[in-house]
């Protein structure tokens, strides 16, 4: 079995006990699934959203309705394949109405899932996608977006490369290429890691 085997095989078990999870509040408001998340389990480079919304809750996958489609567009863009990363979020189920997860969700499901995903995953850096899921990651609801969007922050000792969520930029497509530049910057850093 190789790396990457080995890992998807930890990432299945990780997830099985939490197909029906009803650790936090959003387990009991209405999802259909467990969005626990996709792409390379040996990936270098790590996507972290906020929470599922519509299409995601439906499909069981991360980033699969217009902001996926977005992001699918950027990593195109920048000539990095979906099949390449791993794409997940900070809550694994969707709040309903799209409403922004809890301090507390966010803090249950990061220690159950994302903290683990993250362990068995080693990306070299991790890109958060939106206020809430830096928020989230580092558990400070006074960090702003604006002040460290595009500088590398860390988390755990992993590179954290902080971006506008996909979503903000379907409202604002001229920051389009500001997300671009912020994704060629994790880039350039993982390159000189190599
Ligand atoms: N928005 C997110 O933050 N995550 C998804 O998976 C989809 C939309």
């Amino acid at each position: 079995m190789n790396t990457k085997e080995y890992k998807q095989q930890l990432l299945d078990k990780l997830y099985a006990p939490y197909q029906n999870c009803l650790k936090c509040p959003l387990g009991f408001q209405g999802r259909t699934n467990v969005v626990f998340g996709d792409g390379n389990p040996d990936a270098n480079l790590m996507f972290i959203g906020e929470a599922p919304g519509r299409d995601e809750d439906i499909q069981g996958k991360p980033f699969v309705g217009r902001s996926g489609k977005l992001l699918d567009k950027v990593l195109e863009l920048v000539g990095i394949k979906r099949s390449d990363v791993f794409i997940s979020n900070i809550v694994k189920c969707r709040p309903p109405n799209n409403r922004k997860p809890t301090p507390q969700e966010s803090h249950i499901c990061k220690n159950l899932l994302l903290k683990k995903q993250v362990k068995i995953i080693c990306p070299k850096v991790i890109c958060t996608l939106g206020a809430a899921s830096l928020q989230g990651l580092l558990e400070d609801y006074t960090i702003k977006i604006t002040k460290v969007r595009g500088k590398l922050v860390d988390w755990e000792n992993i590179p954290v490369l902080p971006t506008y969520h996909p979503a903000y930029i379907l409202r604002n497509p001229k920051q389009l290429q500001t997300l671009v530049n912020d994704i060629k910057t994790a880039q350039k850093y993982l390159l000189s890691q190599e």
